[in-house]
């Protein structure tokens, strides 16, 4: 076994690479971008080395200061978590060039398999069966076009070196083929360097199961079964799980057999996906499979499928580098219970699920103790970048069976506390209680048709904390309330509450999220209050505060919350979800009506993709004008009235700050 190993990563998976690493008694080494000189994976290093400024193209992608970070530190093997480097051929030759092991593939099957036309034609031949589509060398839009009315929609347009998610457009009309093919060739050569495109039949029920395999450098493969991945946001998973619910054993033999003969196919080396696509359209029982591709790398869902073979798939990626053999045969792995996953992310349900940057002024996650495991690379008081990806942290739970999984992830969830930075923690919770999950009705499918109940289910129960945080507020010393302090049942919300000609019903001007959320407080009398928000009130009874805790019943259910300051707003959590907000100044009152003065700003630092608009435009209200690449995603900025482009303050390529002005329209 190595005695060092230099991670060539950041964030949750660095951490986690180094655990097991430490458990090994290796010497760790980590690199770091000038972003993250006070990171927890800096910290959970024996020694760090600096590779360049924040944006990853500047350090942890580069290739040559990693190999000599490693050079310099005598690092034996480099370990490249995944993103990044991870599924990068030339990386890997330039370790093994430099004589250091790369806990990874051989780079011909990384390069093979990275190129998902090169792989199908491979998985084709193999005998493993495939999505019908076309993924040939002819690029040109009318070729592709031609293929995919051949195939007939809908059908699905892929980047050949797509990855999450990216490069990937579905098209359900002839006549929106070439406008997607363009956006996503654009999207694909911004992410991957390569525009190489393939189109696929889309499948229209499908579920996303995929299976673990890992091979040594003796011939030996092995697979530690399936893990579910159906749960899905514009094809990004957003929770995994492990086993696939309502698979047949015959069913998994078979997937998981086909697997094996992936890995064989193109003389794996090491831990990796395969990918298929299961269409359910009738019912689980009568599924058949596909092969999507592969991932050469450890995958982020990597632990559920730890928890159900209770084996550390890092210490196994490691003694394979090692040249060692197979910890264990095939026939004596084994499923144990059921494992499932939630991505905690720095992204807004409310607007789009746009990624959060900012300061995490709160961040409370249960601790990795019996059926609960969390992997996370951020502690409170750190800052979530614009500059890498915006996952905060992944819950995993496990249980006996599904439901028991489900009951820890759950509690698990209602411990989580983040503020200062808006999260998909209340959409998990929503999900994850939401009869379809909880019933396995799995498909890719499934997060798109509930997106607006769950919506509306997280924004009521958004409603009720912010009910909470009010009151509670108004009870912790507010202006007004100063001699309650704590105690609901003082004179004072007797006095205040009723006056002589009825009910009190006091104006509040909150501003939640940055958006303005006309409220009304009614005092209904010892502890009791009504909160109006858009109109409906929520009834609080026995509201008590103390310290930070308050309870109440609200709208007839006990509600226990916690509310506090944080980052200058006050900030109510409970059960998984959390709400900030602040009581809007009188300077603030004017200033919002900035969205219809026609100005287009920035919602957040980011890259210029495209300008559709000049001066002079005419322009309709919901028309794009101009594409932001931020984070993980483009996203189109849409004239906010109707109008003429008055100006154009941005060019294709250009980076921008946070709330800069990029064009300006006037009035028709
Ligand atoms: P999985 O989640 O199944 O491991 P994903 O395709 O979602 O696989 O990718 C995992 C992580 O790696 C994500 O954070 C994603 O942003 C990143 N990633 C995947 N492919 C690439 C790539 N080619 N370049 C950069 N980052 C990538
Ligand atoms: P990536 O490299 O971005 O992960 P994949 O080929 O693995 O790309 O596809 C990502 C997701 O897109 C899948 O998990 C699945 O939900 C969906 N998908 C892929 N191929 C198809 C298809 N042919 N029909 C329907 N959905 C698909
Ligand atoms: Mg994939």
């Amino acid at each position: 076994m190595f005695k060092s190993v230099l991670i060539a990563n950041r964030g949750e998976i660095a951490c986690r690479i180094a655990r097991t690493a430490r458990r090994m008694g290796l010497n760790i080494v980590a690199v770091y971008s000038a972003a993250d000189k006070d990171a927890l994976h800096v910290r959970a290093a024996d020694v760090a080395y600096p590779i360049g400024p924040a944006p990853a193209a500047e350090s942890y992608l580069k290739i040559e200061k990693i190999i000599n970070a490693a050079k310099a530190s005598g690092a034996e093997a480099i370990h490249p978590g995944y993103g990044f480097l991870a599924e990068n051929a030339r990386f890997a030759e330039a370790c093994v060039r430099a004589g250091i092991a790369f806990v990874g593939p051989p780079p011909t099957a990384i390069r093979l398999l990275g190129e998902k036309n090169r792989a199908k034609t491979l998985m084709a031949k193999a005998g493993v069966p495939v999505v019908p589509g076309y993924h040939g060398n002819d690029q040109r839009p009318a070729t592709l076009k031609r293929e995919a009315d051949r195939l007939g929609y809908p059908v699905l347009i892929k980047a050949a070196a797509g990855g999450g998610g990216k490069g990937m457009r579905r098209v359900d009309r002839a006549r929106d083929f070439l406008p997607a093919l363009e956006s996503a060739k654009r999207e694909a050569e911004a992410a991957f360097g390569a525009g190489m495109m393939l189109v696929e039949k889309c499948i229209e029920r499908p579920r996303h199961i995929e299976v673990q395999i890992i091979a040594d450098q003796h011939g030996n493969v092995a697979h530690l079964f399936e893990r579910d991945c159906s749960l899905q946001r514009r094809h990004q998973k957003v929770i995994e799980e492990a086993p696939a619910p309502g698979i047949s054993a015959d069913f998994r033999r078979r997937l998981c057999d086909a697997a094996v003969t992936a890995a064989r196919a193109a003389h794996y080396v090491g831990a990796g996906t395969v990918e298929f696509i299961v269409d359910v359209a009738n019912g689980i029982e009568a599924a058949t499979f596909a092969f999507m591709e592969v991932n050469t790398r450890l995958q982020v869902e990597h632990p559920v499928t730890e928890f159900v073979t209770g084996q550390d798939l890092v210490e196994w990626q490691l003694r394979i580098a090692a040249g060692e053999r197979l910890p264990r045969r095939q026939d004596k792995l084994a499923l144990s219970g059921h494992a499932i996953e939630v991505r905690l992310y720095a992204e807004d349900p409310a607007r789009g699920f746009m990624p959060q940057a900012g300061r995490l002024d709160r961040l409370r996650l249960p601790a990795t103790r019996g059926p609960v495991r969390v992997d996370t690379g951020v502690a409170e008081g750190n800052t979530v970048t614009v500059h890498y990806d915006p996952m905060i942290a992944k819950l995993i739970a496990h249980g006996a069976d599904r439901t028991a999984a489900l009951a820890a992830l759950s509690k698990a969830l209602a411990q989580t506390e983040v503020a200062g930075i808006a999260t998909n923690l209340g959409f998990l919770t929503a999900l994850v209680e939401h009869p379809a999950f909880v019933g396995a009705e799995l498909d890719t499918g499934l997060i798109g048709r509930l997106g607006d109940e769950i919506a509306r289910l997280s924004a009521s129960a958004r409603d009720r904390l912010l009910a909470c945080g009010v009151i509670a507020s108004l009870l912790g010393g507010g202006e007004t309330a100063g001699q309650a302090a704590g105690d609901p049942y003082s004179p004072w919300a007797e006095r205040n509450g009723w006056t002589l000609t009825g009910p009190r019903r006091d104006a509040l001007a909150l501003t939640v999220a940055g958006a303005p959320v006309p409220a009304h407080i009614l005092y209904r009398g010892a502890g009791r209050f009504a909160v109006e928000l858009g109109g409906r009130p929520i009834e609080l009874v026995d509201c008590w505060r103390e310290g930070d805790r308050f309870t109440a019943t609200v709208d007839g259910r006990p509600v226990e919350a916690r509310v506090f300051d944080a980052g200058g707003d006050t900030v109510a959590v409970s059960a998984g979800r959390s709400v900030a907000f602040h009581r809007r100044s009188v300077a603030e009152e004017g200033g919002d009506e900035r969205g219809a003065s026609g100005a287009i700003t920035a919602p957040m630092p980011g890259k210029i993709v495209a300008v559709a608009v000049k001066k002079g435009t005419l322009v309709k209200r919901g028309d794009p004008m101009i594409v932001l690449e931020a984070m993980k995603m483009e996203q189109t900025l849409a004239a906010p009235r109707d109008g003429r482009v008055a100006a154009v303050a941005c060019r294709p390529g250009e980076l921008v700050v946070e709330g800069a002005l990029l064009a300006a329209i006037d009035g028709a």
